[in-house]
């Protein structure tokens, strides 16, 4: 229960990567992100419902829709974002690849070494 928390704590929600672009590197954990765009509908009369994420879970602002009454709703990806529907769609940034993480943590690994031996020749001399 603990490190399940710990975990979800910790995780990188990538909110330093912009909205405007397709996919770019997340320069807080060097994970290739994709922005998907999707657009909560009312399963009754179509209308577009305002919606957030909870959790990674989208689910429309209110409960019921405020054009017909009904709960039910569905949940439509967009292959492209216009700006008609920027108010109503919820933006899900998804992990494509973690590549570049463990370039990076190779590099601090061997400037650590190095830094290290060069203390220890300084100490010799
Ligand atoms: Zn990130
Ligand atoms: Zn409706």
């Amino acid at each position: 229960m603990i490190f399940e928390f710990f975990k979800h704590k910790h995780e990188c929600k990538h909110r330093n990567v912009g909205a405007e672009s397709d996919e770019a590197y997340c320069p807080d954990c060097g994970a290739l992100v994709r922005n998907k765009w999707y657009l909560v509908r009312c399963s009754c009369c179509n209308i577009k419902r305002k919606s957030h994420t909870e959790y990674d879970e989208i689910k429309p602002d209110t409960k019921f829709c405020p054009n017909c009454g009904a709960s039910d709703f569905h949940i439509e990806e967009l292959d492209k974002i216009n700006f008609i529907d920027i108010n109503y769609a919820v933006c899900k940034k998804v992990v494509i690849s973690h590549q570049s993480c463990n370039i990076r943590q190779i590099w601090v690994e061997k400037d650590d070494k190095l830094n290290k031996e060069t203390k220890l020749l300084g100490m010799s001399v």
